[in-house]
């Protein structure tokens, strides 16, 4: 099998999270997601999740050294070497930047497409699991154990993903993060992903992508 070294790109609640595990656990490879890595920080109540937790509840996104740090020590870690997946970042342009000074080769690029009336709706319905970090959707992807996670936690939905906050993400998506698209596209690697109400096609559609 070749490897895999993925930047999955998307609005938020485009279906990155819910992909990336599927492809994580289909090719064995694992899915980083800095905003997962951000949120855990913040639970810990660290010097690091002090300092960027209002950037988060705004719906800003964190400075991009902050973040640039945080993939390059995760990158460093052996798991990574047999390819992995990249949830949430880059988001601006010299966060990709950053990913090729430090020499890391991507292999592939989906830009998983979704109108944002849709994510409005999508947002509405999310909930998440504060242990294991699973992501659901109430309506399109529910857990099996209705609003509790699959490893038994209560499931919770994430502030940012409060209307006004997912507003202003999708705002600040098509400016600081849509540029990306051209980025990836000049290099040859980007492929668009056109999300489908059910997850099912949506995932058929990703795996063509990466065949
Ligand atoms: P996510 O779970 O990927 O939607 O990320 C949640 C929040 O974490 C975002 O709205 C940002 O505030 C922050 N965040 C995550 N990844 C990045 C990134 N690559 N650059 C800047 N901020 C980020």
């Amino acid at each position: 099998m070749r490897k895999i070294n993925l930047i999955l790109l998307g609005a938020p609640g485009a279906g990155k999270g819910t992909q990336a595990e599927i492809i994580s656990e289909k090719f064995a490879i694992p899915s980083i997601s800095t905003g997962a890595m951000i949120r855990e920080a913040i639970a810990s109540g660290s010097e690091l999740g002090l300092r960027v937790k209002s950037f988060i509840d705004k719906g800003d996104l964190v400075p991009d050294a902050v973040v640039i740090d945080i993939i390059k020590d995760r990158l460093a870690k052996p798991d990574c070497a047999n390819g992995f997946i990249l949830d949430g970042f880059p988001r601006t342009v010299p966060q990709a930047a950053a990913l090729d000074e430090m020499g890391v080769e991507i292999t592939d690029v989906i830009s998983i497409e979704v109108a944002d009336e849709a994510i409005m709706e999508r947002m509405g319905g999310r909930r998440v699991c504060k242990k294991c970090g699973a992501t659901y959707h109430v309506k399109y992807n529910p857990s099996p154990n209705g609003d509790h996670c699959a490893c038994g936690e209560a499931l919770i939905i994430r502030s940012d993903d409060d209307p006004e906050v997912v507003k202003s993400r999708l705002v600040v998506y098509h400016e600081q993060t849509e540029p990306l698209k051209d980025f990836y596209q000049e290099k040859g690697l980007l492929k668009l992903v056109f999300g489908r109400e059910k997850l099912e096609e949506t995932t058929a559609l990703t795996m063509e992508a990466l065949a």
